[in-house]
């Protein structure tokens, strides 16, 4: 197949064409491409979902049972979480994240005790299933872990259809690097020349069943379904103890995280992927990064970057205007 040629022109300074070389087609080919390119030109509909849905089970860190239940949205409304116990909504964006040791955790400034918890999962799910507004209940403090995985939650969104609005969908594009570390920890934004948005990161742990892990992608809907949506959220043995203590991962167990042990996998069924764990953790960062509340154009970089460096990096890279800049349709949200 021949490099695809795709001509735009919006203004001045967006009038170019792009020759792309085969090398940049993914295996969803051109498709992934005109995700993008319309998206630039703002002519690409925003979807939400078409029915509600729901799901219970524990939360991962509170151990508690919630019910969770996915809604259909209003145009340039966003992800919106809400505590349906509290009745109080929160919307899904890294300026409303509290805490990020082990999870990603929303409250609302001025009620810090209407805490939502491990929201990153199902965040990572509606992004890669390109489901621009919704509003997701949930009646207690945590989203329920299920799996552990988001593949529970691209099923909820399966079931629930999805459903076309009359507001285009926008995209924040990538104008400059943007770098957070942590010790040897890091992770980075990059503009790309490329359409799309893409992700490479590495992993390095003592436990010999990790070790060092790398993976790169463009993101799709069909990669995300593909490469990352089934891998398991995990955690070391000797640290459960000083989770618990914490009071955190009581809800942890072998049906809902992989367990290592040194050079062992605990879990009778062993690993779904070789690498399901810097999988794992590039699902998270997909869901991190999608509460910059519109798709990213461009590239992210990391190196054991987890939820603090990943909301660290969507604050650094927001709060510097020379960054970053809108295009396609959602100005009127974002401004
Ligand atoms: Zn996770």
């Amino acid at each position: 197949m021949d490099g695809a040629v795709i001509e735009f022109a919006r203004s001045d300074q967006d009038r170019a064409a792009i020759a792309l070389p085969d090398a940049l087609l993914g295996p969803d080919g051109v498709s992934d491409l005109l995700n993008d390119l319309p998206l630039r030109l703002g002519r690409v509909r925003q979807r939400t979902l078409r029915n509600p849905i729901h799901c219970e089970g524990v939360g991962l860190h509170s151990g508690r049972r919630t019910r969770l239940v996915l809604r259909p949205g209003e145009p340039d409304s966003g992800i919106l979480f809400r505590r349906s116990d509290l009745g109080v909504t929160v919307p899904g964006r890294f300026d409303n994240v509290v805490d990020t040791r082990l999870c990603t955790v929303l409250a609302p400034s001025d009620r810090p005790d209407a805490r939502i918890g491990t929201v990153e999962h199902v965040m990572a799910a509606l992004a890669a299933c390109g489901i621009d507004n919704a509003v997701v209940d949930v009646d207690g403090p945590e989203v329920p872990v299920l799996d552990g995985t988001s593949r529970p939650f691209v099923f909820l969104i399966d079931c629930a259809g999805a459903a076309e609005q009359e507001s285009f969908r926008g995209l924040i594009e990538v104008l400059r690097p943007v770098r957070v570390e942590d010790g040897p920890a890091w992770a980075e934004l990059r503009p790309s020349h490329a359409p799309g948005f893409t992700l490479s990161l590495g992993i390095a742990f003592d436990a010999a069943a990790i070790g060092r892990q790398s993976y790169s992608m463009r993101l799709s809907e069909a990669a995300f379904r593909r490469e990352l949506a089934d891998c398991r959220t995990f955690t070391l043995r000797q640290e459960i103890e000083a989770m618990r203590a914490a009071g955190l991962a009581r809800g942890g167990s072998l049906d809902n995280a992989i367990v290592v042990d040194g050079a062992e996998v605990l879990n009778p069924g062993g690993l779904r992927r070789a690498d399901e764990f810097v999988r794992h953790k590039m699902l998270d960062a997909v869901g991190d990064l999608a509460l910059a509340g519109l798709p990213l154009r461009g590239a992210f970089h990391g190196f054991r970057s987890g939820h603090g460096l990943n909301n660290r990096l969507l604050r650094a890279l927001l709060s510097d205007p020379a960054a970053w800049r809108l295009s396609g349709g959602a100005v009127r949200r974002a401004a």
